[in-house]
């Protein structure tokens, strides 16, 4: 290693772990090296895309993480808040910030280059254009992506892992069946990590003039509030209507999941089981979990006990409304990922496509709740006064749009889900109890949304 690269070194590792899209947050740290790296640019601003492989002190597996490390002599003031530190007479920073790397990354992409581990693909008979100019779509993200003008869009992931990623595996086998429901992919940005195939990025069209489904449902929610003395019905901001295309969306969604990747079939026992496996080690972290346990573990057996086998597909896997977008044309589904704390394998497996309609139905719940929270009206660990007026049309409007997604669905899909209310039921409170996990380690305030939600679903 150069005395530089030594630098360089100390000063990622002081970094990283401060970055948004760091996973490893309250690890303790025992080393941090430059796994990989490749340059991309010679002259100034210079690029290398670098691997961080991160080591724990607690005994678990190394995490990598993807860094475009550039370097200028003087850095822009819009480059100021992305500095890595000075190296030498140079100063890193965070390349993908800086536009003239980002036009790179496209010319590249054009250009089908490759360079040592590392290949820019355009998707086969894909013509991709050089003259529109990057920036960085919001911070607040777990990976990073890079919009082209209004054309395209350049996900970089972040922490990378060796082996196929589900983002685009579903995303290429969507665009195989000419499914409307995804953006289509453009070009992946591949290479190799440890010696076996990774994915380092992901360029797709770019959804033009489209709004997030989350942020529509809490100005939606937000309107009803704000109405005294109108129902949920009768407001302006309205989101059923949505609701049920959206439905129907996620239920085609599946229908072109299977026709691409197939079907298969798993005893109810199995699923059972794996939600029982979740309990056990989600009472393990929330100890309000045990007073609900016995019930839990009754609607668990109750699926254990369906006769029939259940139909299985790749789906989507970690579905809420952050993952929809809604253009001018309709909806669309984006971060086929999975849930991100499982393991690869897992997230590639095949499940029933109702744990997608569970994950959407608890994300209403989670809308309105974040919505009561805005307004004061709901404060955390305490349920506030259950007589409240915005509580109750809180939940008037979680209700309204869980049916209204479900007759979507159904009329898509040609069955309702509420029919296979056993099932259904249960992924809901497997979804809701995974969510008091998460809540307990990250926002603790938070816990009681998905409390009473099992509360709320155990008493029906
Ligand atoms: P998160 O941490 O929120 O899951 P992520 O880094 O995994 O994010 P995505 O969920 O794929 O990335 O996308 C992040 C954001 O980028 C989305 O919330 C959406 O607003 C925007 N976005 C994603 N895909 C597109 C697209 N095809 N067109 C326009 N905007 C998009
Ligand atoms: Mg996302």
């Amino acid at each position: 290693m150069t005395p530089h690269s030594e630098v360089l070194l100390d000063r990622l590792t002081e970094w990283l772990p401060r970055q948004r899209w760091f996973a490893a947050k309250g690890r303790a740290i025992s080393r941090v090296r430059i796994a990989q790296s490749v340059r991309l640019r010679d002259r100034e601003p210079n690029a290398d895309l670098m691997v961080l492989a991160v080591e724990f002190g607690d005994g678990g597996s190394a995490e990598h993480y993807q860094v475009l490390v550039g370097r200028r002599e003087r850095l822009p003031a819009e480059l100021e808040h992305m500095v890595i530190g000075p190296v030498a007479d140079m100063i890193a920073y965070d390349g993908v910030w800086d536009s003239e790397l980002a036009d790179d990354l496209l010319k590249a992409m054009a250009a089908g280059e490759q360079r040592d581990w590392l290949r820019f693909a355009p998707e086969p008979g894909e013509d991709i254009p050089t003259d529109l100019h990057g920036r960085v779509l919001g911070a607040e993200q777990s990976n990073t992506s890079i919009a082209y003008g209004e054309q395209l869009l350049l996900k970089l992931f972040r922490k990378v892992a060796p082996g196929i990623n589900p983002d685009l595996e579903l995303h290429r086998a969507l665009r195989s069946v000419g499914s409307q429901e995804v953006a289509p992919v453009r070009g992946a940005i591949e290479g190799t990590l440890d010696g076996e195939a990774a994915v380092f990025g992901v360029l797709q069209d770019f959804a033009a003039n489209s709004a997030e489904g989350w942020s529509m449902a809490l100005i939606s929610i937000r309107d009803l509030l704000a109405e005294a003395d109108l129902r949920a019905d009768e407001v302006g901001g309205d989101f059923a209507g949505e609701a049920t295309r959206l439905g129907k969306t996620v239920a085609v969604t599946h229908q072109e999941l299977v026709s691409a990747l197939g079907s298969g079939t798993v005893s109810p026992e199995v699923v059972a089981q794996g939600m029982r496996e979740r309990l056990d080690r989600a009472l393990l972290v929330v100890p309000e979990l045990a007073e609900l346990s016995g019930p839990l573990r009754a609607t668990f057996d109750a699926v254990a006990g369906l006769g029939e086998p259940l139909v299985t597909q790749r789906i989507h896997g970690d579905l809420h409304l952050g993952q929809t977008l809604r253009t001018p044309h309709g909806w669309l589904l984006i971060d086929f990922e999975g849930e991100p704390a499982r393991p690869l394998a897992e997230r590639r497996g095949f499940e029933p496509a109702l744990r997608d309609v569970a994950g959407m139905l608890r994300s209403f719940d989670y809308a309105a709740y974040h919505q009561l929270a805005e307004w004061g009206e709901w404060v955390g660990p305490t349920d506030a006064d259950p007589e409240s007026q915005l509580i109750w049309r809180a939940e008037e409007w979680t209700a309204r749009n869980r049916s209204a997604f479900c007759e979507g669905y159904a009329g898509a899909a040609g069955h309702d889900p509420r029919d296979s209310n056993v099932l259904l039921d249960a992924l809901e409170l497997d979804k809701a109890i995974y969510e008091t996990v998460y809540e307990t380690r990250n926002r603790p305030t938070w816990l009681s949304v998905p409390l009473r939600s099992l509360r709320r679903l155990l008493a029906s």
